[in-house]
């Protein structure tokens, strides 16, 4: 039968290595961006709005809140742009537009994003 835990107290205390690290850290959204690095291809956009006019009558937009470094914005006129340089290819705008609107590829080769470290 496990032992009954009563309180803080009773709970064991990281030893060794785990005590000198001490409890992991949680990274926010910010400080994981911190760990990419994007190389822009300046001349060649890997993504693209194939139709302005349906983006016209999409309502709800769910590209402009679902992308997480914000890369998608209406503009005054209506128009969605999209700020391609900024992405981090994970795929969310591929799925979520529901008019399959979004020309959509990797960076070319030597392109894109790498990680900082490792
Ligand atoms: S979800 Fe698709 S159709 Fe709607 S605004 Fe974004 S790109 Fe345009
Ligand atoms: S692939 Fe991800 S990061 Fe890039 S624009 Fe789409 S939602 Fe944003």
């Amino acid at each position: 039968m496990a032992a009954e835990v009563k309180g803080p107290s009773d709970i064991a205390k990281p030893t060794g290595l785990a005590n000198f690290l001490g409890p992991p850290k949680l990274l926010g959204r910010d400080d994981k961006l911190a760990t990419l690095v994007i190389k822009v291809d300046e001349g060649s956009p890997h993504l693209k709005i194939i139709d302005q006019g349906v983006c016209l009558k999409c309502i709800e937009k769910p590209c402009t809140v679902t992308c997480p470094v914000e890369n998608y914005k209406v503009e005054d006129n209506g128009h969605t742009t999209i700020y391609w340089s900024n992405c981090i290819e994970c795929g969310t705008c591929r799925i979520i537009c529901p008019f399959h609107n979004i020309s959509w590829r990797y960076p070319s080769g030597g392109f894109g994003m790498t990680y900082r470290y490792g």
